[in-house]
């Protein structure tokens, strides 16, 4: 018996069931949710919330992992309402995504583990709902300096706690080898290591010589395909399928990256959001499984993307 922490509380990892690998419910900025709750329409946000995800919890979802950081706008006490009222379990994050708080920008690595080990052992937000994963993010221009500071933080908090890291990349760049470089100096076991929005690109090798070193790979972001340079929902499932049939299929995990609402208080935006992607947080179920089985996956190939990966992730085996 493993555990892992939910926002409800502790649970066995055996009952994560269908699992989307990276989600969040709403993103904004730090500090937005609690000050400013009508600028992303708060309550609005959770009964749609609560709305979208019971849907998705009749059509199979079981559990999601939220990577909402402090800068992406976490709202712990929104996490915690949307899961008791949807039935869908949620892991929520600790970490810091691309906003990196200038204060953090000259502080000591270990300062910063020091807080991020504190939402992982204690609590967040003055509840005693913990974080089970640690979240942490590069994007375009690589590692920066403030973002090694985060990078070896996460890395520092995750051999001291146990919880593994999930990460944001760009892929175009190849970022997610930067971060490993970072994982690796720190002495973290790859085991423990998540390199997300993985599906951003088509490069196999690159791909698959971060498999090679240990790591999981996330596939998540679909549909995908708004702009010209990255891979459209089908290509990311051929990037799926080729990684299965190269024997990794006991390695990737699926999301979308998606979220109920923006922090733009915009009816437009959320009217383009829905044309984009009419099925929400049902998508990978509704259009990409089974383009999967079309295209040669077993059940046995989805059991593992979709279930037993995610909790084999949290339990830390091999
Ligand atoms: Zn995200």
């Amino acid at each position: 018996m493993s555990k892992v922490e939910s926002v409800l509380g502790p649970m066995e990892t055996s009952d994560l069931g269908f699992t989307l690998s990276h989600e969040h419910i709403v993103v904004s900025s730090a500090g937005i949710p609690q000050i400013y709750p009508e600028f992303i329409q708060r309550e609005d946000s959770i009964t749609e919330a609560i709305k979208v995800l019971s849907e998705a919890k009749d059509e199979g979802l079981d559990s999601i992992i939220d990577v909402t950081t402090l800068d992406l706008g976490r709202d712990i006490d929104m996490l915690a309402k949307v899961s008791k009222e949807s039935g869908v379990n949620i892991i929520c994050a600790t970490g810091t995504w691309r906003d990196i708080p200038r204060v953090f920008w000259n502080a000591s690595v270990d300062s910063v583990a020091t807080l991020y080990k504190r939402e992982i052992t204690t609590g967040i937000e003055g509840t005693n709902i913990k974080a089970g994963i640690i979240k942490v993010a590069n994007d375009v221009g690589g590692v920066t300096r403030e973002g090694e500071v985060i990078l070896r933080a996460a890395a520092r908090a995750q051999k001291e706690t146990g919880v593994p890291i999930s990460t944001h990349t760009w892929a175009p760049d190849r970022v997610g080898e930067q971060q490993v470089r970072v994982f690796e100096d720190e002495k973290v076991d790859l085991n423990r290591v998540y390199i997300g929005h993985s599906n951003d690109t088509m490069d196999i090798h690159y791909l698959e010589s971060l498999l090679d070193k240990g790591v999981w790979i996330g596939l998540d972001r679909y549909p995908g395909g708004r702009t010209m340079e990255t891979p459209n929902w089908e290509q990311r499932t051929d990037t799926a399928m080729r990684l299965i049939a190269d024997g990794y299929g006991k390695r990737i995990m699926l999301g979308h990256d998606w979220s109920v609402r923006l922090s733009i208080d915009s009816k437009e935006g959320q009217t383009s959001r829905s044309k984009y992607n009419p099925d929400g947080y049902l998508f990978i179920t509704r259009q990409v499984l089974p383009r999967l089985k079309d295209l040669g996956a077993s059940e046995e190939d989805i059991q593992n993307i979709m279930v037993d990966n995610p909790r084999r992730f949290f339990e830390g085996g091999n």
